[in-house]
């Protein structure tokens, strides 16, 4: 005998009810082996209480609604050459002055850096364009003198698990840009940031600068799902630098619109005014002209950022414990 009607519609609304339950049970609102691998990070992973850290130099803020350009050359090599740059990365929408002073160089006979001559040099450009400056400190001995001239104190890959230094860095005032160590996971990432944290300093924007790989053809790997994964489970800005992570010029801009679409709040571009006879990192490097092009083609990309925000939550939900 077939149920009566009503009856009928009264199961079979229970039965969705069942399976409504079941399947908002089986989908858990995180990701949980990312929830349990960073949430220790307290003062640096994503917390109901802190959805996102701002980083503020003067009236720029990093990790807010802009998308924030750093760029120059690798290393300030003369006072001409760093000016130069500095008025064209600055007109091209540039906000932020990059430029090493002191070189990590992985070979001992290849240029150091000008040292302090290099930071005055730096001095000299943001007085000239008003362009905040970031510039990188190898060794907790040098961080109060940077300190005076930096804007932004960047921690370079090779010293990512530098203890010392990331420790003196939380007791200096000055915003810290903590790139990826080229064989870090996204965790070791996040611990050397909160041991920063930990030790004072919370303003911290995180940089992915490509990873080593077994790939050859690039100079490194660019993880582009470090930006969404970090934005997802850290309350702290993300960058992207294309050009240690390309080694080649011809793959900045269009690495710099990946960063722009899958949420990054901003770049690190190495820019100078003739690549060919840099002193570092030529090969990776922009010529004016070509920064210029890929700035006026870039905010199309920006754009897209609201969209991706939109999709962040959710691939976790659908990435699933794997
Ligand atoms: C740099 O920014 O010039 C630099 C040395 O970068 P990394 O530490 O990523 O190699
Ligand atoms: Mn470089």
């Amino acid at each position: 005998m077939m149920p009566k009607p009503t009856v009928f519609a009264c199961s079979s609304a229970f039965l969705l009810v069942i399976a409504y339950a079941r399947l908002t049970r089986m989908t858990p609102p995180m990701n949980p082996k990312w929830n349990g691998q960073f949430s220790c990070f307290d003062l640096v992973a994503k917390s109901a209480e802190c959805d996102r850290s701002i980083v503020r130099i003067r009236d720029i803020e990093i990790g807010g609604s802009d998308f924030v350009v750093m760029a120059g050359p690798c290393a300030v090599e003369s006072e001409t050459q760093l000016l130069q740059t500095a008025e064209a990365v600055a007109e091209a929408g540039a906000r932020i002055l990059r430029g090493g002073a002191y070189k990590p160089r992985s070979s001992p006979y290849a240029f150091q850096g000008l040292g302090v001559e290099g930071l005055k040099i730096l001095r000299k450009a943001r007085e000239a364009t008003g362009l905040a400056i970031i510039t990188e400190v190898m060794s907790e001995e040098d961080v109060d003198l940077i300190a005076e001239y930096a804007d932004i104190m960047q921690v370079g890959t090779r010293s990512m698990e530098n203890y010392a230094l990331l420790e003196a860095l939380g007791r200096c005032e000055k915003p810290v840009l903590l790139k990826r160590g080229m064989t870090a996971t996204l965790e070791e990432l996040l611990r050397s940031a909160q041991v920063v944290a930990m030790a004072g300093n919370s303003q911290i924007i995180l940089c992915e600068r490509g990873i080593r790989t077994f790939e050859t053809a690039t100079r490194n790997t660019l993880d582009i799902a470090a930006v969404p994964v970090l934005k997802t489970v850290s309350r702290l800005p993300v960058i992207v630098d294309p050009s240690h992570a390309a080694g080649v010029r011809s793959l900045v801009p269009v690495l710099s619109r990946a960063a722009a679409v899958v949420g990054a709040d901003g770049l690190l571009v190495e820019v100078h005014p003739t690549p060919e006879k840099a002193m570092s990192d030529g090969n990776q490097s922009l010529s004016f002209d070509e920064f210029r092009y890929m700035m006026a083609d870039l905010q199309p990309y920006i754009d897209l950022q609201q969209d991706s925000q939109r999709l962040r939550p959710q691939l976790l939900v659908t990435g699933g414990a794997d």
